[in-house]
């Protein structure tokens, strides 16, 4: 094991895991990281639902809005709610008004390793959530890949199988003139648990409107390191996902136990450094799974994310 791996991981635990294992103007005003590193900006804040899940859209929007974030992230399952009582145009009409913008829809899960009829469906989900996401000027959809089929996978096949679906999922969303941001999960069971795999993907997929996703929970329990965000080009990073996690050993925590920013024990202002190293400066957005927070008036919840995130970005 190299060197600079065993000083840059964060738990014992690593060590026994394997490493291997818009609209289009949005993203082409990307600057490159030398540029931005001399005049760097302080990173967009964005509410995530899932943060606020029982809250419906309608409320996700407005919550967002009194908190004064810049960006929601909907929820595929809020927004398909939403549209059975209302039009694509009440929804990009309710963004208007509020002074909030779409930045995402999460997501499409668990894109690989689907047998054909499930692929089917994947590729009509894109079709469908690309479609929205145009008609609202979003300008990005979610992917996460798929878990490991039984009896587990070289990274040779994962990287063939993630690049030939992403590159079809690409071409339908290019159509709609939007982008995918693709989100690796650091779970065990699933095909594509690091930065490092997740980069190397991206990278082969070769498309303009392809780029990654880091979630700071799955950076930590899937022992990506900070020397993979330096090793990132910073276009090639869409959104980062902020949250903190319980202190719990690595096979134990689940989403359940993540946190607001800086109440747990996830090594955030080094990655936060790294971004800004890197000349990352696009948006960092609150995704939080955990159930006693669901329990909260969302616009209260709101306000205190928004104002943990500040205190952790330094804003
Ligand atoms: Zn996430």
């Amino acid at each position: 094991m190299s060197g600079w791996i065993k000083e840059s991981i964060w738990r014992d635990e690593c060590l026994t895991r394997p490493l291997t294992q818009a609209v289009l103007t949005h993203y082409a005003n990307q600057t490159s990281g030398a540029k931005v590193f001399a005049t760097y900006k302080p990173m967009k804040l964005s509410l995530n639902g899932a943060t606020t899940m029982k809250a419906d859209l309608a409320t996700d929007v407005r919550t967002a809005a009194a908190a004064g974030f810049d960006y929601l992230e909907i929820r595929a399952a809020k927004l398909r709610e939403f549209l059975k009582t209302h039009s694509v145009s009440d929804l990009k009409a309710l963004f208007d008004q509020s002074g909030v913008k779409p930045l995402s829809i999460n997501s499409i899960e668990y894109v690989t390793f689907r047998d054909p009829s499930a692929y089917a469906q994947i590729r009509t989900e894109c079709e469908e959530l690309c479609a929205i996401a145009q008609a609202i000027a979003c300008p990005y959809v979610v992917v996460v890949p798929g878990k490991f089929p039984p009896g587990g996978l070289s990274s040779y096949e994962v990287i063939e199988e993630t690049v030939s679906v992403l590159r079809e999922l690409a071409s339908i969303a290019e159509r709609h003139g939007v982008a995918l941001a693709f989100e690796f999960l650091g779970q065990r069971d699933c095909s594509v648990q690091t930065l490092e795999l997740a980069d190397e993907i991206v990278q082969k997929v070769n498309r303009r409107n392809i780029g990654l996703v880091i979630d700071s929970f799955h950076f930590y329990v899937g022992c990506s390191t900070i020397k993979m965000i330096e090793a990132l080009d910073p276009k090639r990073l869409f959104i980062f996902h902020i949250n903190d996690a319980e202190d719990l050993p690595l096979d134990q925590l689940t989403d359940a136990n993540r946190l607001l920013p800086g109440l747990g024990i996830l090594k955030l202002k080094e990655m936060i450094e790294a971004f800004k190293q890197i000349g990352y400066d696009q948006v960092a957005s609150v995704e939080i799974f955990r159930p006693e927070y669901w329990e909260r008036d969302p616009f209260e919840l709101a306000r205190d994310a928004k104002a943990a995130m500040e205190k952790v970005l330094q804003l």
